[in-house]
């Protein structure tokens, strides 16, 4: 049996904000059929988080830095499933998601 999770409710305000970086270029992978899919089929296999096994608010995350690599960033053995805490803490230092006492949430 497959989890029937329900969607995020997609605010669709039409101000789209793009900014104008150099990282737009590898935004635009993740928008791909070929990353939706394969995101997916490692999610199905992989529903937790590879540090601390949660299954709430899961990344796939890329285990080698892609820099925009297609075939790395498309590469299923470069993938690890993380929570968006384990994520947040490998990706970089955001600070966005601390609560209160300073613990991430
Ligand atoms: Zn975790």
């Amino acid at each position: 049996m497959k989890n029937h999770r329900p969607l995020h409710k997609r605010v669709n305000n039409n101000k789209k904000h793009i900014p104008k970086t150099a990282s737009l270029e590898h935004k635009k992978l993740y928008f791909s059929k070929e990353w939706k899919d394969l995101r997916r089929i490692h999610l199905d296999k992989f529903p937790f988080c590879f540090e601390c096994g949660s299954t709430e608010k899961l990344h796939v995350d890329h285990v080698v830095a892609h820099k925009g690599d297609y075939r790395l960033f498309l590469d299923q053995s470069n993938l690890r499933t993380l929570c968006l805490r384990h994520h947040s803490s490998k990706t970089a230092t955001i600070d966005q998601i601390r609560d209160e006492s300073g613990r991430f949430m």
